[in-house]
C-alpha cells in the first residue's frame, strides 16, 4: 500500500461501495491498473465481486461491514448515489474518501439538486417541493398540467413517479404522499434525451466526454448513440453546464448529467449522478480512456488526459432475456463488444449487460443491433 505524493499508486486497495455493473466496470478498470479492489455488497458473488481481490457480504449500511471495508482500503469510492451518509462520516478517520459529502447529499435528493442547479443559475425545470397534501395543491396551483411528481430520495429509472394530468390525478397522488418529501415538475416536452460525462481530479482539471443521444423505454434507457445527433451548439452549450456543475459541486470523480433537449435547442438539465453512468459505457470501446478509468485516476489523485473519440458508437442495454438472445447470436456478431454482467437471475427488464459496436456510420450501427429494439 503505497500512498506516495498525494496520489495512491498501485498497488493500494480501492474499496467500492456496490456491487453492481458499475462497480464491476470500475473494478476492471482499476485492476488493469494493478490496485487492489475490495466490494461491500449483500449479493455473493456479485457482478463486482467476480472481478475484485475480496467481498464484504452485508447491507450497504451496515456500518461494522463498512468499517471493515474502510480499514482494508487506501480509498472509498461509491457506484450509486443512495449511500448511508452517516456511515460515510464514522469512517472518515479511517479512509481516503475524496468525494466530498456534500455531492452525494446533493445528488441523493432531488430538492437539493434542483436547489443547487437554480441556485447556479443552471438551467433546471420548474419545481415545487411538497411534503403534504397542502403543499401539493399549492404546487400543481404553480406548476399547472402535465406534471410530474418525484420522490426526492429513492427514486430511479421512473420509480415513484406520478404523472398528473388533471385533478383527479391530483386526488389520488394526494392518498399516497404523505410522509414523504416529494418534488412537482413541470413535465417538459422536450425533442430528445441526452447525457453528458465529465470528471473532475483534485487539481481542478476538467475533462468532458462525447455527449449522448439517448433513447428510454419504460423510462429505463435503452440505447445510447455517440455523438448525439444535435447541433453543435448543443454540444458546447452541454460541455460548458457539465464543467460548471463540477466545479460548483467541487467534483471529485466522474459525474453523469442527463439533460433534455428542447425544440429550441435549449437544454435542460434533468438529473446528475455522481458516478459513471449507463449513458457512458459507450467510453470503453470509443474512446481513448473509459468513463471508469477517468473515475479511478480522479479518486486515485491522477492527472486525466485530453478525451478524444476514435469511433461513433451505439450502446444498447440487455435487459432480461435479451441477454440471453444476445449470448446466443455473438458467434456470428464479430462487430459485438458484449458485456454480460454476470448476474445470478435473469429478470424481466433487470440491466443483465450490454452490447456496444463501434464504426463511422450511426445508421450502421443502428442496424448492427436492431434486434434488441
Ligand atoms: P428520472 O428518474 O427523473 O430520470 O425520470 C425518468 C424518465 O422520465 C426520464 O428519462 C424522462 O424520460 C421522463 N421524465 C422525467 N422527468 C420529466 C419531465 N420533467 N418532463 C418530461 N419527462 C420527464
Amino acid at each position: 500500500m503505497t500512498n506516495s505524493n498525494d496520489f495512491l499508486t498501485s498497488p493500494s486497495t480501492i474499496g467500492i461501495l456496490g456491487g453492481g455493473q458499475l462497480g464491476q466496470m470500475m473494478a476492471l478498470s482499476a485492476k488493469e491498473m494493478g490496485y487492489k479492489v475490495g466490494i461491500l455488497d449483500p449479493t455473493p458473488k456479485s457482478p463486482a465481486a467476480q472481478v475484485s481481490d475480496f467481498q464484504i457480504v452485508a447491507e450497504y449500511n451496515d456500518k461494522d461491514a463498512l468499517k471493515k471495508l474502510a480499514e482494508k482500503s487506501d480509498v472509498l469510492t461509491y457506484e450509486f448515489e443512495n449511500v448511508d451518509q452517516d456511515s460515510i462520516k464514522d469512517v472518515q478517520n479511517k479512509v481516503l474518501i475524496p468525494q466530498k459529502l456534500n455531492e452525494l447529499s446533493i445528488t441523493s435528493h432531488r430538492k437539493r439538486e434542483k436547489d443547487f442547479l437554480f441556485n447556479n443559475n443552471l438551467p433546471v425545470v420548474n419545481y415545487q417541493y411538497v411534503n403534504n397534501v397542502d403543499d401539493l395543491k399549492l404546487a400543481v396551483d404553480i406548476i399547472g398540467f402535465p406534471s410530474i411528481l418525484k420522490t426526492c430520495e429513492g427514486g430511479y429509472d421512473g420509480h415513484d413517479q406520478i404523472d398528473l394530468n388533471d385533478q383527479e390525478d391530483v386526488i389520488k397522488a394526494a392518498e399516497k404522499i404523505n410522509g414523504r418529501e416529494w418534488i412537482l415538475e413541470q413535465k417538459v416536452n422536450f425533442d430528445k434525451e441526452i447525457s453528458i460525462m465529465v470528471a473532475r481530479n483534485k487539481d481542478n482539471q476538467i475533462e468532458t466526454f462525447p455527449l449522448s443521444e439517448n433513447i428510454h423505454k419504460h423510462h429505463i434507457l435503452h440505447t445510447s448513440i455517440v455523438p448525439a445527433r444535435v447541433d453543435d451548439k448543443v454540444h458546447k452549450n452541454a460541455e460548458k453546464v457539465a464543467q460548471k456543475i463540477a466545479e460548483k459541486l467541487e467534483l471529485i470523480g466522474v459525474l453523469g448529467i442527463e439533460f433534455f433537449l428542447l425544440p429550441n435547442d435549449e437544454i435542460i438539465v434533468n438529473e446528475l449522478a455522481p458516478r459513471p453512468h449507463n449513458s457512458g459505457h459507450y467510453t470503453i470501446e470509443a474512446c481513448n480512456i473509459s468513463q471508469f478509468e477517468a473515475h479511478i485516476r480522479c479518486i486515485c489523485g491522477l492527472s486525466l488526459p485530453k478525451i478524444t473519440m476514435d469511433h461513433h458508437s451505439v450502446m444498447v442495454n440487455l435487459l432480461g432475456d435479451n441477454l440471453t438472445l444476445a449470448r446466443n447470436e455473438l458467434k456470428d456478431n464479430p462487430a459485438w463488444h458484449l458485456h454480460d454482467y454476470g448476474k445470478a437471475e435473469i429478470r424481466p427488464e433487470r440491466k443483465m449487460g450490454h452490447i456496444t459496436v463501434v464504426g463511422d456510420s450511426i445508421e450502421d450501427l443502428l442496424k448492427e443491433v436492431k434486434q434488441f429494439e
